[in-house]
């Protein structure tokens, strides 16, 4: 729910999928490959090399731009911010400061209250990644970091909100449709370790601001900014007041505890950086064509599938989702367009999360194969979600796969016809084993026929139709007194 007392602004760094670095040519494709391989005189630091700036990343960051409506600046410039730590080779970062790429803009997301609601974004710059460093033990006690340099050099896109979100809940929306948009443009890849990091700044009307550093993950900003809301309420409660500092995300316990106290903005001496001239690139926006943006898509979902707009919503929400969508009706929009959706946004995505599985492991084939047989009626929902489990867990377990229609006959899950003598046998089973459930029914209790369907689905092992069983054992039962 939104609290009016709750104030949210956020910070987020999203890595520019580039194939290379901000100002050299080492490739950012690192994570296969051991600490420090992928390093130069640039990303190093080393004394008298020189930068050169990435055309491809100022472009990416300007299609972010132009999609969030921000306004890309005549001039803007990369300014040094100094400060002192092992993972910062150089001793300074290469950033913006007060001549940013782009400024103004918003994101519309969907409000707590329901319905739009836009986030002012301040401002959009390009920076550079520091490295990064591995504590041998813990960070405070452990005997000694090792650093890494190949994170240092990637290139970053910082978007600042303005303080617009009333709740934990619409910052966790803000950060998904960001991810959406920058999926969408082609510019980011949230799957990547790393890819994202967000500061949030927090505050109950009246009190200072409290920031959150460095939250790697989605769901991580919401459970920080929660956690926050309820310690500076209790704060408050108590007649206290709230320090303005600077607090960290402890991700495993939950909670934020304070940092000690943080350079001021004044302490990292910016100055504009004399190896890159200022950047003149507004003329850029004219030329650029933006794709399809989660917004539209799903406007094109609900009046092209006629999908409701929780689905088309979830379906589009995410680049892989809206795809894989597409992919699996793709063979028959007309007929699968309706249960595609429904198993993918009701089931699919449930079952991948508690495998913690990536959509990129489910073979749309395979699950369009499953949709038609549930569609068609040769299998019930019940063994559907069955049939989807197994197919997942074989994904998972990364050896041999089969079919749905293998797996439904190896268990032998093909729906018991409903005009076979089998279904009519085992009622008869049902009626001759539960005459009290019967009589009861006979005078009135609706009660006493869920009972009946219930242990003739349970003798056909969730093979048949809840409905049709339904039918059938009132057809058998003949009349009931009213
Ligand atoms: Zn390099
Ligand atoms: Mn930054």
């Amino acid at each position: 729910m939104t609290d009016p007392q709750v104030i949210v602004g956020l910070e987020v760094h999203c890595q520019l999928n580039t194939e290379s670095k901000l100002f050299c040519g080492c490739s950012t494709d690192y994570r296969n490959d051991g600490p420090n391989t992928h390093v130069c005189p640039v990303c190093l630091g080393l004394p008298g090399s020189m930068p050169v700036l990435n055309k491809k990343a100022i472009g990416y960051a300007m299609r972010v731009a132009k999609a969030i409506s921000c306004e890309v600046l005549p001039e803007s410039e990369f300014s040094r911010k100094n400060y002192f730590y092992p993972d910062l080779d150089k001793a300074y970062q290469i950033t913006q400061y007060d001549k940013p790429l782009a400024q103004g803009g918003y994101l519309e997301i969907e409000g707590d209250e329901g319905g739009g609601k836009r986030v002012r974004i301040t401002r959009i710059h390009v920076e550079e990644d520091p490295g990064r460093l591995v504590h041998m033990g813990n960070a405070e006690r452990g005997k000694y970091s090792l650093v890494d340099y190949n994170r240092a050099g990637i290139p970053l896109i910082e978007i600042v909100s303005e303080p617009d979100m009333r709740s934990p809940k619409e910052a966790r929306k803000f950060l998904n449709k960001l991810r959406a948009t920058l999926e969408y443009l082609g510019v980011f890849d949230s799957e990547k370790e790393g890819s994202l990091r967000v500061d949030a700044n927090i505050s109950i009307v009246g009190s200072e601001r409290v920031e959150v550093k460095n939250i790697t993950s989605y769901k991580g900003v919401e459970k920080a900014l929660t956690f926050e809301v309820t310690r500076q309420k209790n704060i408050l409660r108590r007649g206290l007041a709230v320090d303005r500092e600077t607090r960290h995300f402890l991700e495993a316990r939950g909670i934020t505890q304070s940092a000690r106290s943080k350079e001021q903005e004044h302490d990292y001496r910016y100055f504009p950086e004399p190896d890159l001239r200022p950047l003149h690139v507004q003329s850029w926006v004219a030329g650029i064509t933006l794709p399809e943006l989660p917004d539209a898509r799903r406007e094109r979902f609900i009046a092209q599938y006629g999908c409701s707009l929780n689905h088309a919503r979830t379906l589009t929400g995410e680049l892989r989702l809206a795809n894989f969508y597409e992919n699996v009706v793709s063979p028959d929009p007309g007929g699968l367009a309706n249960s595609a959706a429904t198993w993918i946004a009701d089931t699919l995505i449930g079952e991948l999360n508690y495998r913690g599985m990536s959509l990129d492991t489910v073979h749309a084939k395979d699950f369009t194969a499953l949709v038609r047989l549930i569609t068609k009626g040769t299998i019930t929902d019940k063994s559907g979600v069955e049939v989807l489990r197994v197919m997942l867990d074989q994904r998972m377990g990364g050896g041999a796969h089969e079919t749905p229609a293998a797996i439904i006959s190896r268990l032998n899950l093909a729906k018991t016809a409903g005009d076979d003598g089998a279904l009519a046998a085992v009622i008869s089973e049902v009626i001759k084993e539960n005459s009290k459930a019967v009589e009861d029914y006979r005078n009135g209790k609706n009660g006493a026929l869920n009972f009946l369907v219930g242990q003739a689905m349970k003798k056909t092992r969730g093979r048949s139709d809840p409905g049709e069983l339904n039918r059938m054992i009132i057809r058998m039962l003949g009349d009931r007194e009213a």
